[in-house]
């Protein structure tokens, strides 16, 4: 099949002897490895900043006479084929730790469902948190040689670009990506053909073309409907993430699931584990139950063979965070589907029945855990509050007997870590920390970090965030969309040498990144201290129909364009992962103040930490188990239940204290050279302690020894 006519190759310009460029470009194990991005940056400097560090599209960009000097370049022919020689040899490696620990399970791929990836900016196919973990998991999962592949999608218009329109209000654009411009291709069958297949969805054929993703040793396929073939709605389809109404999301999630088995089973591939990566794709455990009726095996024999080889892992204890399809919309789409199942309609919607939505709608979530033998939340406590959430399925059951594990998210560590942090871990821990980066031995040697080197690398890295929040208002400026007033609100008074706390995330109302404007006057008191300024830079989305979040962001900006707080707050533009690395490498405290128990899990503050960049948070998700009181520091929410106004009220206060008391005198307290000897001691305490525990390296072992294993192990043939 043909390529969406709108789109075409470009023109191959790499010279011969730099052939495998073009080879290298298409696999994003260059986006964890320093050398690979360096060696692409030193092609054209200025083109690599331009394409937001997308090697493809740079390569289609350098002019000939660039090339050609390249090659005749003995420096560069030395770097090309060192990172040629470390790719080969990364791919090749037979001795991984799955080879190792799970010699067996080799040739059994596990099939990871997700309806985001965050893996680079270069493929725009992610929101938020999920998206990154999905694209965090995928990387160690290559990392450790687990057989995994991914299933997403390829959303042509991906998620929405955030603009703020002079109003103060975000708006919301989308920018269609050029598929040949981004680091990935179409995927070919085993018979040298491109991968297509047709889904009928309710009464319409839908024609899927698959794109493949090489992200090391593993693949992700993704599921693209806008092809000729199909009606101009179906071609819209696979457009947007998180974009359409509820029916365009009952066939988003219905493409996910059902066709992406079809997907893996065109392309050949029989995963012996199917991982859910959230409600979103669960359908897929409704396609295998079809398939094993379809060759013989009873409804209830079919049931038990999916859920011991179904993984599921929930993500938020937030109830708009589930998916609950209205009764008319799955008897639209599954009236010729249930009784392939060998399900009557009430046996079929009673699958996705909770207390809740019993009678009138059908919840994903439910369906998931319905369906999986093995399922898990994501931090200790968001495992705690979903035994609560979900213990009506297992009645009878005591609470903490619900079979729901927690296992704590992650961040894959070459992803996040700075070029100048990672450097000096090379220097003092171990030129290898990076593959042992789940070893706390290592991190031992943090104490005898020198700190001035150490400090060194915070001062760097501050300035190269602020250097980068000046070129955004910059361009803005530049291109007529920022006018002079609004270029104060996008940081270009912020300071390069004072305490910066960053605060980033999606702009949900129970994140409340608007505690601090609580009080305006101690606000005022404490950005303004002419010796010990302080400075709060704050970036996120809200969904486009989350008005209150909207709102949030709305009142950030009238914070930002307040000329009493005298430019110390500033909001950044369309928060992406390009802009997360440079927040949480470069600001000094790393802000989160959920209402607690709704923050699942949380990554960015691991990211932060793992930069030398203190924690400052509510003692929720991660933090909850990751605080040790000597750390960072933590906010001890009031008991579950209290009114969220005096929640609020009380956080708002122990944040000041804590900001008043011990943050900003820490920070200025230097000695004669200049170093906040303090304040080192509590990032050497946060390096040591968050990194090893709170990385993908810890968690995806975990994920393999505690579901993966278990879920390859057939139960005893009961008939
Ligand atoms: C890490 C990351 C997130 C998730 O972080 P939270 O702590 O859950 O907010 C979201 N968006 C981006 C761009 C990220 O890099």
């Amino acid at each position: 099949m043909q390529a969406p006519d709108h789109i075409q190759p470009p023109q191959d310009t790499v010279p011969q002897s730099l052939h495998r460029l073009g080879e290298l470009a298409r696999n994003l194990w260059w986006s964890w490895n320093q050398p690979a991005r360096q060696l692409f940056e030193s092609i054209d400097p200025t083109l690599w900043f331009l394409t937001h560090h997308n090697p493809v599209q740079l390569l289609s960009g350098v002019k000939p006479e660039r090339f050609a000097t390249l090659a005749g370049d003995p420096n560069f022919a030395r770097q090309y084929s060192a990172v040629l020689r470390a790719f080969d040899e990364y791919l090749s490696s037979k001795n991984t730790w799955a080879a190792t620990e799970f010699p067996a399970l080799q040739n059994s791929p596990i099939a990871y469902f997700s309806a985001e990836f965050g893996l680079h900016i270069s493929i725009p196919i992610y929101s938020g948190g999920l998206g990154i973990l999905a694209g965090d998991h995928c990387k160690e999962a290559s990392d450790l040689g687990i057989p995994l592949v991914g299933i997403g999608f390829m959303y042509p218009q991906g998620y929405f670009k955030q603009r703020i329109n002079p109003e103060g209000w975000q708006e919301a654009t989308y920018v269609p990506f050029n598929r040949y411009d981004s680091p990935i291709h179409q995927a070919m069958t085993s018979t040298g053909i491109p991968c297509s297949i047709k889904v009928e969805i309710g009464h319409r054929q839908v024609t899927v073309l698959v794109w493949q993703v090489r992200a090391g040793r593993m693949s992700l396929y993704l599921i693209d409907t806008d092809v000729p073939e199909n009606t101009p709605e179906d071609r819209a389809l696979s457009a947007r993430l998180y974009g359409g109404d509820q029916e365009i999301r009952l066939c988003q999630e219905f493409l996910l699931g059902i066709g992406g088995v079809r997907i893996l089973r065109a392309l050949g591939i029989d995963p012996a584990v199917w991982h859910c990566n959230e409600g979103h794709s669960a359908f897929l455990t409704l396609e295998r139950i079809r398939e094993f009726v379809t060759t013989g095996h009873s409804h209830a024999e079919a049931s038990d063979l999916v859920r011991q080889s179904t993984v599921f892992t929930t993500h938020t204890p937030v109830p708009a965070g589930h998916d609950i399809f209205p009764f008319h919309l799955m008897d639209r789409y599954f009236s010729n589907y249930w009784g392939q199942l060998g399900l009557s309609r009430e046996e079929f919607l009673r699958l996705g029945e909770t207390p809740e939505s019993a009678g009138h709608g059908f919840n994903m979530t439910a369906l998931a855990m319905r369906l999986s033998a093995h399922v898990n939340g994501v931090s200790r406590e968001h495992g705690r509050v979903s035994r609560q959430m979900w213990q009506h399925l297992w009645p009878g059951l005591a609470q903490d007997l619900v079979p729901i594990r927690s296992l704590t998210n992650g961040i894959h560590a070459p992803t996040w870590i700075s070029p100048e942090a990672n450097s000096l871990y090379a220097k003092y821990l171990s030129p290898d920390w990076a593959e042992r980066v789940d070893d706390p031995i290592i991190w031992q040697r943090v104490t005898d970090l020198p700190d001035d080197a150490l400090w060194a690398v915070r001062q760097t890295t501050r300035r190269k965030l602020m250097r980068f929040i000046r070129e955004r208002a910059r361009d803005g400026w530049i291109r007529g969309h920022l006018q002079p007033m609004q270029a104060i609100a996008r940081g270009t008074l912020l300071d390069p040498e004072a305490l910066t706390i960053g605060f980033a995330r999606r702009f949900a109302t129970y994140k409340r990144a608007t505690l601090l404007f609580r009080d305006l006057d101690r606000l005022k008191q404490l950005l303004h201290n002419r010796w010990r300024p302080v400075q709060i830079v704050f970036a996120g989305k809200a969904h486009p129909a989350d008005e209150p979040g909207r709102y949030f962001i709305h009142e950030v900006l009238s914070f930002c364009n307040d000329h009493k707080l005298g430019g110390h707050v500033a909001f950044l533009e369309d928060y992406d992962m390009h802009m997360a690395k440079y927040l949480v490498q470069g600001v000094d405290i790393w802000l989160n103040t959920p209402r607690a128990p709704l923050e699942a899990s949380g990554t960015s503050g691991q990211k932060a930490a793992l930069n030398g960049v203190i924690n400052l948070s509510v003692l929720d998700g991660w933090w909850h188990e990751g605080y040790n009181g000597a750390n960072g520091w933590g906010i001890q929410p009031l008991p579950e239940g209290t009114d969220t106004q005096a929640q609020d009220a009380h956080d708002a206060e122990q944040l000041f204290r804590l900001l008043e008391q011990e943050v900003v005198p820490l920070f200025y307290q230097r000695d004669l050279d200049g170093i906040p000897r303090g304040w080192l001691q509590i990032v050497k305490e946060s390096i040591k302690t968050v990194a090893p525990r709170f990385c993908t390296k810890r968690m995806v072992k975990e994920y393999m020894r505690q579901l993966y294993a278990p879920a390859t192990a057939r139960t005893p043939n009961k008939w």
